[in-house]
């Protein structure tokens, strides 16, 4: 499934620090987000779920984590 509604993108040294993986995880209700052995990774088939809680900004340093609305002409969430 290809989500429609909504993209992650998390930037590459965030993405593969293991402790803001797991925060990450922690703190997302819909789970986008799995803490891998090698850091972040996206559960694609979850993006569409987000909730737009803004708890994955707030666990990592600002501006690393971007949640794109793609159904509202690609704003960012909390921008
Ligand atoms: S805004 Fe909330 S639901 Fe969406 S990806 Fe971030 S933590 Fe998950």
């Amino acid at each position: 499934m290809t989500a429609l509604f909504i993209d992650v993108q998390v930037d590459d040294e965030v993405a593969r620090d293991p402790q803001i993986a797991a925060k990450l995880a922690e703190v997302c209700p819909v789970d986008i987000f799995h803490a891998g052995p090698n850091g972040v990774e996206i559960v694609e088939d979850n993006l569409d779920e987000c909730v737009l809680c803004e708890l994955c900004l707030r666990v990592a340093p600002p501006g690393t984590v971007k949640v794109i609305k793609l159904y509202d002409g690609g704003a960012v969430l909390g921008a």
